[in-house]
């Protein structure tokens, strides 16, 4: 990787973490919220093989618009408007959850290829989340709700990464059952 590449996602990591500093995810114990995008960018590199950074670098900052205080136009400034419109592209409006999934159900088979690729990571991570650590008070319904909303928002937009599409499945095939 090109030294600008190298430089590009660590500044994309850094940024991130100064962003998401005051998050948890509560499993059964409060897990930094970093952690999270760390596991997609990982996800991507040695699951997906994917080596462009800008996607990758849109992984480690998907979710800073959508849950912290940063702005589009503050990404745009920091790291150009191709990474600022991927992250754009994966960040949710500001409306009730129900409202929100729905729309992003609506809404992936309008994804860029390079969005669908950091989304299908986003729900791999988020299903092996819930297997291993589920989030504090989630019963099994509402872990089955998400397993199943969460495969019918990946199954409009697959045929983009095949080794992402098979971790999918490995991790769906782990649907709790009780
Ligand atoms: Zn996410």
């Amino acid at each position: 990787m090109r030294q600008f590449d190298t430089n590009l996602l660590f500044k994309a990591l850094s940024f991130a973490a100064n962003k998401h500093r005051h998050q948890v995810r509560k499993g059964s114990e409060p897990i930094p919220y970093i952690n999270h995008p760390i596991a997609l960018a990982d996800l991507l590199a040695r699951t997906g093989n994917v080596s462009d950074p800008e996607i990758i670098a849109a992984a480690l900052l998907h979710d800073t618009v959508e849950d912290t205080c940063t702005t589009a136009e503050e990404l745009e400034a920091e790291f150009g408007p191709v990474i600022s419109q991927l992250v754009a592209e994966l960040t949710d409006d500001k409306l009730p959850k129900e409202e929100r999934k729905r729309l992003q159900f609506e809404h992936a088979s309008s994804l860029s290829p390079r969005a669908r690729i950091v989304k299908i990571a986003d729900k791999i991570c988020n299903l092996r989340d819930i297997v291993e650590d589920p989030p504090a008070g989630w019963l099994l319904e509402r872990k089955q709700q998400y397993f199943d909303w969460a495969k019918s928002v990946v199954d409009k937009i697959r045929g983009t990464n095949v080794e992402l599409e098979n971790a999918f499945d490995e991790a769906f095939a782990n649907r709790p059952k009780n």
